[in-house]
């Protein structure tokens, strides 16, 4: 589709809303030779290529002017081969896709958690997964990747075959546009996970604990997330959690859980609001982090983090938690560590995360006016981390621009030039496929614990039939509903290169997606 036609709005538009991409045209191939079709199209007419499997992180992309934009998402054939514990997916299967088929099958993939992630994208900028502590990232478990070259030849790489292209697809940059994956699967029926809800106002002493058990030696068959959320007060939330904010510890453990519980007794003595850590099946793992599970518009971006002495934590604590000036959605620190952090000789470009944590802070952004403020709050949150930021940033982590020489931990800024180095802003299709990538509010507030506050009130909320976090789900997907039809209108001014009128944020969209909690 090219802009004259009718529908091109729709065929441009990405998973974030927020991203206004205007490329030259949009291609939707079905096979692996539409793909090489596609490629030699956009040859002959001087164009760049860019693939994309969802749009999730279509923000570093910029504006792919003089560039067909191709869209994976009609690719979506999954197979599973229970013998050989191989699940081969199409350039644009999602996440959800393939960890309900491989589960019918008494099987587990290295997925993260979205489901509506794509497998390919994800997967080719490292896969950090919940079950990474154990079993490392998801791209040192493929087994062979199907790609169109820029001269649009159709080839296979494993370790036998192109065995070299297969090392640097894994992380090392753009090689071609990816038709198909197979990825190794698991033995793993169920996990015992879940969340541990407290308010707001407990931040420092919950993620103080919190950062005590990442630090005593958990086993890699526990990984757990320390996190900010802020519900926006709409009607579609459950009134118990409605326009409220919450310090969560997410927990997501393999095998027998008694060591893990023992791990977790002191945040549960801490009292939390809801309790719902239970044994669950692979696919509820998906859902359990609540990411959005339809296109939202959002601004978001994520740092590495070295360690986390208690005052890294303080300094987070004091711009994200209850005193944050802008609340966004989320915040979070998820522990890496284990096998995330191992090297081993097998392993492709990116072999390992040289980082023991990873932040990520998300805001919604349901109008242009938002994105300010968010942007701003994001970056609030990245400064008092920054400096103990390691010197590696994780691609799928990276929502802005990145020296690409941060992009690979350990490895040499030789380019490339038949070399193995890291540089991957220069590909065969120049710059447009991963060129996203390669293209203090400070007050000094005492620990809780520190100023003697009281023990919270422990209302606990219950739910009769449903976890919280699937109550929050299901709000959540309302809301980005709600925000996506009042956004509709506002892209089609925004979209249509008329200037927008200037407007308050605070009045443009008062109750969506942006909590009130000041
Ligand atoms: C809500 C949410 C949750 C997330 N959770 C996790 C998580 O738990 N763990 C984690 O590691 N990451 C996570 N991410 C980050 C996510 O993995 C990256 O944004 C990833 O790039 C998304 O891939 P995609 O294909 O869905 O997105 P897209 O924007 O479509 O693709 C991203 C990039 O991947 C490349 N690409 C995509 N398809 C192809 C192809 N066919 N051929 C060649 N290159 C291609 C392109 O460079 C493209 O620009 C999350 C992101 C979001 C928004």
């Amino acid at each position: 589709m090219i802009p004259e036609h009718v529908g091109f709005d729709e065929a441009r538009r990405a998973w974030n809303l927020a991203i206004d991409q205007r490329p030259s045209a949009v291609m939707f191939p079905e096979s692996a030779q539409d793909v090489a079709t596609a490629v030699l199209f956009a040859r002959e007419f001087g164009q760049q290529i860019a693939a994309q499997g969802t749009g999730h992180n279509a923000g570093p992309l910029g504006s792919p002017e003089n560039t067909v934009l191709l869209k994976t998402e009609r690719m979506r054939r999954v197979t599973i081969d229970p013998v050989a514990l191989i699940a081969r997916a199409e350039a644009g299967v999602l996440w959800l896709e393939v960890v309900e088929a491989a589960a019918r099958h008494g099987l587990a993939a290295l997925a993260g958690s979205s489901p509506d992630v794509g497998v390919v994208g994800y997967t080719l900028g490292g896969g950090m997964s919940f079950l990474g502590r154990k079993y490392g990232l998801a791209g040192n478990h493929v087994r062979a990747i199907e790609l169109v070259t820029a001269d649009g030849r159709l080839l296979r790489a494993d370790r036998d075959s192109e065995p070299d292209l297969f090392w640097a697809l894994r992380g090392g940059g753009n090689f071609g546009v990816v038709t198909a994956i197979e990825l190794e699967l698991l033995a793993i029926t169920e996990a015992y996970a879940g969340i541990l809800w407290y308010p707001i106002e407990r931040d420092s002493e919950v993620l103080h604990a919190w950062r005590e058990l990442t630090q005593g030696d958990p086993p890699d068959e526990l990984t757990t997330v320390g996190r900010f959320l802020n519900l926006p007060p709409l009607p579609e939330i459950p009134e118990p959690v409605r326009g409220k904010s919450f310090v969560i510890v997410e927990a997501y453990h393999l095998g027998n859980p008694a060591p893990a519980d023992q791990l977790r007794a002191p945040l549960r003595a801490l009292g939390p609001v809801n309790d719902a850590i239970a044994a669950v099946p692979m696919p509820a793992l998906s859902h359990t982090h609540m990411d959005p599970e339809q296109p939202v518009p959002s601004t978001g971006d994520g740092l590495m983090v070295d360690q986390l002495p208690a005052q890294t934590l303080d300094a987070f604590v004091e711009v994200a938690g209850a005193g944050a000036q802008f609340p966004l959605l989320s915040v979070e620190l998820r522990h890496l560590g284990g096998e995330l952090r191992r090297p081993r000789p097998e392993h492709r470009a990116l072999a390992s995360l040289e980082a023991d944590y990873a932040m990520f802070a998300v805001g919604m952004v349901p109008a242009p006016e938002l994105e300010a403020p968010v942007r701003a709050q994001v970056q609030t949150v990245k400064d008092a981390l920054a400096p103990w930021a390691a010197m590696h940033m994780y691609l799928n982590f990276a929502e802005t621009k990145r020296d690409p020489a941060t992009l690979v931990p350990g490895r040499p800024t030789t380019g490339c030039d038949g070399s193995r180095g890291p540089s991957i802003r220069t590909t065969s299709f120049g710059q447009t496929t991963r060129s996203r990538r390669l293209t203090g509010n400070k007050r000094q507030r005492a620990r809780p614990h520190e100023r003697g506050t009281p023990a919270q009130p422990r209302s606990k909320i219950t739910t009769k039939t449903r976890t919280l976090n699937a109550v929050v789900v299901t709000a959540l997907n309302a809301t980005t509903r709600t925000c996506r039809e009042r956004l509709g209108d506002r892209r089609a001014t925004h979209s249509s290169a008329r200037p927008t009128r200037a407007r308050n944020p605070a009045h443009a969209f008062p109750d969506c997606c942006i909590a009130t909690r000041k």
